[in-house]
């Protein structure tokens, strides 16, 4: 304390008098810390509802009705998007990226917008790595994931009917973070008696199941893990091409075949937020309990609470997960 107290001395922030420290800066401390989420960059979302300007410096007093955090602004306020404001539908205008505003208006619409977003990751640094069964292999450390907002679909409520969908060209976002992965070599792939949609489908059902139990055994939020497959690279810090990765797990057609993916779990905060370590720690009890939870769920072929939706994957989605998760459990 003594020692992070001159520190702080010497940067000016704190004065010594009289054998105690006293905060001497103008700026008050807790002020820069948001208790909604790290990053502090926030969205405004502005009603312009009765305007038919959308510039937001037409007449009168533009509404704010909100604000978004950064990293949710860009699948949620997107241009085209429907964002739900207490309870009331607001179709998005106008994203101003630079001012960090969304331009709303009120509408009354019977479907939702979902983001098609793409993500990359790029082990920068590995902490630990390990052999495991399967053949395969577990690891942490530092990843760079970059991640980018390409379209949007509209879903039909109550039936979950694809109305219609849009391009978008939207910023890409980096940021650099932890993450636990597990690699499933060749051998392992290569084995499986599916079909290569069938084994993509497993791997991505896979994932999804591992980031409920992984969620479950942290006691976090869903959405503070954020999840991704890519290939494994030669070594660290390798770029790789942009277009060889793909999350669209909407679309079978466009998965590419993995030589030897990578499933991430990468704690959706820059800087990392300390899952990473515990997961690699906890490894064998996570495959278990994922293993378990995919046997014992009584649907066919996957639903949200094991593999994820049917609709996205193959038939056999859940079937190939399980016979992956029994080599990883051998
Ligand atoms: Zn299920």
């Amino acid at each position: 304390m003594q020692q992070l107290c001159e520190r702080l001395a010497e940067a000016g922030y704190l004065h010594r008098s009289g054998g105690n420290w006293h905060w001497v800066q103008q700026a008050y401390p807790a002020d820069t810390v948001s208790l909604r989420s790290v990053t502090s960059d926030n969205f405004v979302i502005i009603d312009v509802t009765g305007k038919s300007d959308v510039s937001g410096e037409s007449d009168g007093e533009p509404e704010v009705i909100g604000e978004v955090d950064f990293s949710s602004a860009l699948t949620t306020v997107h241009p085209k998007a429907i964002y739900i404001h207490q309870g009331q539908q607001y179709h998005v205008e106008r994203l101003d990226f630079e001012q960090r505003k969304a331009y709303v208006k009120r509408v009354n619409v019977d479907y939702f917008t979902d983001a098609i977003r793409y993500t990359q990751v790029r082990v920068l640094e590995i902490a630990e790595e390990e052999s495991i069964a399967g053949p395969a292999a577990r690891a942490h450390g530092d990843v760079l994931v970059r991640s980018q907002v390409v379209g949007f679909k509209k879903i039909k409520f109550f039936t979950n009917e694809n109305v219609g969908a849009g391009k978008l060209e939207l910023p890409e976002n980096e940021m650099h973070t932890t993450a636990f992965w597990i690699t499933l070599e060749r051998e392992l792939l290569a084995g499986l008696p599916f079909a290569l949609s069938d084994r993509q489908s497993g791997i991505f059902g896979l994932l999804y199941a591992l980031e409920s139990m992984a969620t479950l055994l942290l006691m976090c939020d869903r959405r503070d893990l954020g999840t991704a497959v890519g290939e494994r690279p030669a070594s660290p810090g390798i770029e790789t091409d942009w277009q060889e990765f793909t999350t669209a797990m909407s679309d079978p057609s466009q998965m590419k075949e993995f030589f030897e993916p990578n499933l991430y779990l990468y704690d959706a905060y820059p800087g990392g937020i300390g899952f990473s370590e515990p997961l690699f720690r906890v490894h064998d009890l996570l495959l278990r309990r994922t293993r378990e939870l995919i046997a014992a769920c009584p649907c066919e072929q996957g639903c949200p609470s094991c593999v994820g939706p049917v609709g996205e994957k193959s038939e056999h989605a859940k079937e190939a997960a399980l016979k992956i998760l029994e080599h990883l459990c051998a």
